[in-house]
């Protein structure tokens, strides 16, 4: 496959990968392991991120990896992750990206949410929440099929992110065809 961990970094709106559909990972070699470890790293970095999904570092995979606490003893690590909507509970949540900086926006999502995963090792696992932990894996399974919180976002908070987007997009040495907002 060829992943190079070495110069990875977060990858910015309007980078065309992050509207790629990721590909499953076949087998949990020891390079998946080396991306995951570098995935943990930068979703640490800034001090910030409580989640970062492969497509963010420039990988098309379905890999993310989350930390609701921002404590490393509480990373964990999905491959191949499947989400089931256990309720119609939603609710609104105001969520940032690391791919989209200075950009925040109001998401309503389902509230309750089970997952079923690989874990680092390659053993599938189930989790089920309705709490924060919830509120991420549908934010980096969305970077998994090419959906950012733009899309999901209120008119009126896409209006006030304009600017945010236009600086990003003009500062972007990779560019996506243009779309219109
Ligand atoms: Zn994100």
């Amino acid at each position: 496959m060829g992943i190079n961990v070495d110069k990875m970094k977060i990858v910015k709106f309007p980078h065309p990968v992050l509207r790629q559909k990721a590909k499953p990972v076949d087998a949990v070699t020891p390079e998946i392991k080396t991306l995951v470890a570098k995935m943990f790293e930068l979703m640490h970095e800034g001090g910030k991120g409580v989640g970062l999904a492969a497509p963010q570092v420039g990988v098309s995979l379905r890999i993310f990896v989350t930390c609701e606490t921002q404590d490393p003893k509480d990373d964990r690590a999905y491959i191949n992750p499947v989400l089931t909507v256990q309720d119609t509970v939603s609710e609104d949540m105001e969520e940032g990206c690391l791919s989209l900086p200075d950009i925040r926006g109001t998401i309503r999502r389902p509230v309750k949410l089970a997952m079923d995963a690989l874990d680092i090792d390659g053993q599938p696992f189930h989790l089920e929440d309705d709490d924060y932990l919830a509120r991420i894996w549908q934010h980096e399974n969305d970077h998994l099929d090419g959906v950012l919180i733009i899309d999901r976002m209120s008119l009126m908070d896409r209006m006030a992110s304009k600017r945010a987007l236009k600086e990003l997009e003009d500062r972007a040495t990779v560019v996506a065809p243009k779309k219109k907002w």
